[in-house]
C-alpha cells in the first residue's frame, strides 16, 4: 500500500459513493415479490425486526415484521430505507487489484487469482518478518458466526497475535466495566423492564437518533409515569422530552456519579441489606466520595447545585430505576472509570437483577453485543473466554483441534495495531468490514501510518475510504446475502435469514477467509460449508463459558423470537434478565447472582481525572462527536442512500448562539474549527442545544469531511477506546470555501 495511485475523485467516478434511489421494480406498486424474508435491519445494534421484499434476487423493499418482539413493526428512517443499499450501482460484483495504469486506480482480477496474490503476500511477509508482522482487523456489523471465524483465522491460520475489530471504538468500555463489577459484560436486563421503572437515567446516549427504538420504551415508561434524566452537553432530541436535563461539561460523567452516590449515602438512600448480601467494596467507594459534595461536584460538571440534587432525590428515592448509557460517557480516556461510576450509582440503590430494575449500555454497531464475545477481540476466544488463561487456551485448542501452546498470546488494540505498521512492526494487514481512515481519531496519523504497509487486503462490499489504499480488494457480502446470528443491545440472539445471492463474483466472507487459509495450504479448521456449520462448532467452543452459547439454536431463535445468552441446554430457554435472587452462572456456581466465584458484585472506586485534552487558552473550545439519524458509523452505506443524504448530506459544526456572536459567526456561514493534529471547514448551525463552550461534528464522513482529523488519539488505559468525546479546538469564520465538493 501507498499513497492513492489515482487522484481520489478519479476513484469516486467508478466506485462511489453514487446515490440509490427508488426507481423501477422498487416503485412500482403492482409488482409482487417471490418471497418475503423475516429478518433484521443491517444497520444498529436495536436490529429491529423487519420483512424484506425480494423479486428477481433483488431486495425491492420492505415491511414491518409486526410479530417481532423489540420493535412490534417501528422502523428508524435508516431501517426503512436500508433495501436501498441492494442493487447498488457501487456494489463491488469482482476483485481487484491496485492498478496506476487504470483511470480508475483499480482492474478487475479474477477472484482466485486474487485470492492467490493474497496468500502469496501473507506468506511472503512471514516467512521474511515472522507471522507477527500480519495483522487482521474486522467488523462488529459481521454476524457472530464471522466474528468467531476471524478470531479463529488470526490465531490458527495466520498464527499472529494482531487481530482486534472495530467494537474497539463502541462498546469496549462499558463491557470493561462491566466485567469488573459484574464479571459479565452483557445489558443486565431485557428493554421491557423500561417500561415497569420509575425513573430512567440515560448518561451520554443521544438515545432519539441512535438507539432511535429505545426512544419508544423511554417514552412508554413516561406515560408510565416514570421521571426521565439525560445527562450530556446538548440538548438531544431525547433530552427535548425528559423530566430533568443535566447539561454536563464534556469529559465530566464521573464526578456527576460521584456526586450522586454522595448524596444517596448522605440521605439515607441506599440498599444496605443489597449491599451487605451481594456487594464488596462499598466501605472504600463510599469514602471516595466523600468529597463530592454537591458544590465541588456543580463546579467540575458545570450542572446547577439544583440539578444534582434533584436527581439525586429521584434516583435515590425509586423503588425501579432502569439506568442506561452510550458513547457519551464510554469514548472517553477514563470511559471504564465512567462505567464504574454509573454502576456504583445502581449497585447501592440495590434495584439490579429484578422487574424494572435494570442497567444497560446501548450497544452501537449492529452485532456489537455479539462480535464481543467470541474471539475477534485481542485478548479473548469465544465464549468471553481468556486468552491469557491456560485452562481457557486448552478448552478452546482442544475444539479447534491444535496444541494450546501454538495459540498466540493476547494482542493489542485497534489503534495500536495501527501503531505498530507506523513502526514497521507489522507489514500486512487484511481488513473486513472496518474503515479506519474514517473511524479511527486522528486519522491523518492513520493514513501515514497504512501507507506505510507493504500489502494491504481489504474485503468489504462498497469500495470503503481505506479499502482505496489496497493492494487488492475482495468483494464480500452484504448483510441480506447470508445467514447467520447476531446479538442485540438486550443480550438477545437473533437470527439474520438470507433474502438473497451475492450477485457477480461477490462470495460471503466466511467463503473469502476460508479461501484464503485454503491457498495458504492451512485449511486445518476452515472446511465449513455453511453459516450453520460454524455456529455448531461455536456453539461447542462457547460451552462452560461465560457467553454460553451451547444450548442455542437457529430453530430455537426462531421460535422464541431470540434466545438470551447465557443458555447452556438444549432444554435452557436462555437468560432474559441477568443477576436474579437464586440464578445460577458457570462462575458462582449458585453462590450468588453475579459472576465471580463468590456470587457477589463489586463495588469500584471511580477516580475522576481531567480529559486528555481539556479547553486552554489556545484551544478554548470542547470538540464532541457524534452521530445524526440519518447516517451509521464510517457512512461506507448510508453515504450511498440517496434518501439518507438527501436528509444530512453534509457534516456541520453545531454553535451556541452566544459563541456564534462572540466570533460573527452566522447560521449557514463556514466556520474552521482546529485543533492541534487538523482542521476542517465546515457550514455552521447555530443551535441553542449545545453548551457554549463546547461544538459538535458529526463524525460520518471521510477526507477533509471527516471529523476525526480533529480528535485525539488519547485512550483509556484498561479498554483502549478513544477520547472521542472530547478535545480542546478553536472555531473561527472561515476564510475560504473549502477544497473539497460533494459526496465524499
Ligand atoms: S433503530 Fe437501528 S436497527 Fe432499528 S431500524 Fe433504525 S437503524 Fe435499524
Amino acid at each position: 500500500m501507498a499513497t492513492l495511485v489515482v487522484q481520489p475523485e478519479s476513484i469516486t467516478e467508478k466506485f462511489g459513493p453514487h446515490l440509490s434511489k427508488s426507481t423501477g421494480m422498487r416503485l412500482d406498486p403492482g409488482v409482487v415479490p417471490d418471497k418475503v424474508v423475516e429478518t433484521h435491519c443491517c444497520f444498529c445494534g436495536q436490529q429491529c425486526g423487519i420483512q424484506l421484499l425480494v423479486k428477481h434476487n433483488q431486495v425491492i423493499g420492505y415491511e414491518p415484521w409486526y410479530e417481532f418482539p423489540f420493535n412490534k413493526g417501528k422502523l428508524c428512517p435508516k431501517g426503512v430505507k436500508r433495501y436501498l443499499q441492494g442493487a447498488h450501482p457501487d456494489r463491488l460484483l469482482h476483485a481487484y487489484k491496485r492498478d496506476p495504469a487504470n483511470p480508475h486506480g483499480f482492474s478487475p482480477v479474477p477472484y482466485e487469482k486474487a485470492i492467490r496474490k493474497v496468500a502469496e503476500e501473507i506468506d511472503r511477509i512471514q516467512k521474511k518478518y515472522g507471522p507477527s508482522a500480519f495483522a487482521s482487523l474486522s467488523g462488529a456489523s459481521l454476524t457472530t458466526e464471522k466474528t468467531y471465524l476471524m478470531g479463529k483465522f488470526a490465531r490458527v491460520c495466520l498464527k499472529t497475535p494482531y487481530t482486534d475489530y472495530n467494537g474497539r471504538l463502541c462498546m469496549v468500555s462499558a463491557g470493561a466495566g462491566n466485567k469488573k463489577a459484574f464479571g459479565v459484560d452483557r445489558a443486565a436486563n431485557p428493554w421491557s423492564d423500561i417500561l415497569k421503572a420509575e425513573v430512567v437515567w440515560i448518561s451520554g446516549a443521544n438515545v432519539a437518533e441512535c438507539a432511535p427504538i429505545t426512544t419508544d420504551y423511554v417514552w412508554q415508561a413516561r406515560e408510565n409515569g416514570a421521571k426521565v434524566i439525560v445527562v450530556d452537553p446538548r440538548i438531544t432530541p431525547i433530552g427535548r422530552t425528559c423530566d430533568l436535563l443535566l447539561p454536563i461539561k464534556p469529559g465530566r460523567d464521573i464526578a456527576l456519579f460521584n456526586g450522586i452516590l454522595h448524596l444517596m449515602i448522605k440521605n439515607g438512600w441506599i440498599d444496605h441489606a443489597f449491599i451487605e448480601g451481594h456487594t464488596i467494596g462499598f466501605d472504600e467507594v463510599a469514602s471516595a466520595v466523600e468529597e463530592w459534595t454537591p458544590a465541588r461536584t456543580a463546579k467540575i460538571t458545570g450542572i446547577a447545585e439544583k440539578g444534582i440534587l434533584q436527581a439525586a432525590e429521584w434516583w435515590g428515592r425509586a423503588k425501579t430505576s432502569f439506568l442506561m448509557h452510550a458513547r457519551g460517557i464510554e469514548h472517553s480516556s477514563h470511559g471504564v472509570q465512567n462505567v464504574l461510576g454509573a454502576i456504583n450509582m445502581v449497585l447501592a440503590s440495590g434495584r439490579i437483577g429484578r422487574e424494572g430494575c435494570g442497567y444497560a449500555t446501548i450497544t452501537g454497531q449492529g452485532n456489537g453485543q455479539g462480535g464481543r464475545e467470541h474471539g475477534q477481540k485481542c485478548d479473548q476466544l469465544p465464549g468471553m473466554r481468556d486468552i491469557s488463561n491456560p485452562e481457557h487456551r486448552a478448552y478452546v485448542a482442544s475444539v479447534w483441534g491444535v496444541d494450546p501452546a501454538e495459540l498466540p498470546d493476547a494482542g493489542v488494540d485497534a489503534y495500536e495495531i495501527i501503531r505498530k505498521i507506523d513502526r514497521n512492526e507489522i507489514r500486512g494487514l487484511l481488513s473486513i468490514s472496518f474503515n479506519p481512515i474514517v473511524s479511527l481519531p486522528d486519522n491523518n496519523f492513520v493514513r501515514r501510518a497504512l501507507e506505510k504497509l507493504e500489502f494491504y487486503v481489504a474485503v468489504d462490499f462498497f469500495l470503503n475510504d481505506t479499502a482505496r489504499f489496497a493492494d487488492i480488494i475482495l468483494p464480500g457480502s452484504l448483510q441480506e446475502e447470508d445467514e447467520g446470528i447476531v446479538g442485540t443491545a438486550e443480550g438477545r440472539v437473533i437470527k439474520i435469514n438470507k433474502a438473497i445471492d451475492c450477485p457477480g463474483e461477490a462470495r460471503e466472507d466466511w467463503r473469502i477467509i476460508q479461501d484464503i487459509a485454503h491457498a495458504l495450504k492451512r485449511p486445518h479448521g476452515f472446511n465449513f460449508h455453511s453459516p450453520r456449520e460454524i455456529f455448531d462448532e461455536l456453539r461447542i467452543a462457547s460451552k462452560g463459558g461465560i457467553a454460553d452459547y451451547s444450548g442455542i439454536t437457529y430453530e430455537k431463535i426462531e421460535r422464541q423470537f431470540g434466545v438470551f445468552w447465557p443458555c447452556p441446554s438444549d432444554e435452557h430457554q436462555g437468560t432474559p434478565r441477568l443477576f436474579e435472587p437464586g440464578s445460577w452462572n458457570p462462575i458462582a456456581k449458585g453462590k450468588g447472582p453475579f459472576y465471580f466465584p463468590d456470587g457477589r458484585a463489586r463495588f469500584n472506586v471511580a477516580k475522576y481525572s481531567a480529559p486528555a485534552e481539556d479547553a486552554d487558552a489556545d484551544y478554548p473550545l470542547m470538540l464532541t462527536t457524534g452521530r445524526v439519524i440519518s447516517h451509521f458509523l464510517s457512512g461506507t452505506q448510508t453515504r450511498r442512500i440517496g434518501p439518507l443524504v438527501d436528509q444530512c448530506p453534509d457534516p456541520f459544526i453545531e454553535v451556541h448562539p452566544m459563541l456564534a456572536r462572540k466570533l460573527g459567526l452566522k447560521e449557514g456561514e463556514r466556520a474552521t474549527a482546529e485543533s492541534r493534529r487538523g482542521a476542517i471547514t465546515l457550514q455552521v448551525r447555530v443551535v441553542r442545544t449545545i453548551r457554549p463552550d463546547t461544538i459538535f461534528i458529526p463524525y460520518h464522513w471521510a477526507g477533509n469531511k471527516s471529523a476525526n482529523q480533529l480528535t485525539i488519539s488519547a485512550q483509556d488505559p484498561i479498554s483502549h477506546i478513544p477520547e472521542y468525546k472530547i478535545c480542546a479546538v478553536r472555531l473561527r469564520k472561515a476564510e475560504t470555501p473549502p477544497v473539497e465538493a460533494r459526496p465524499h
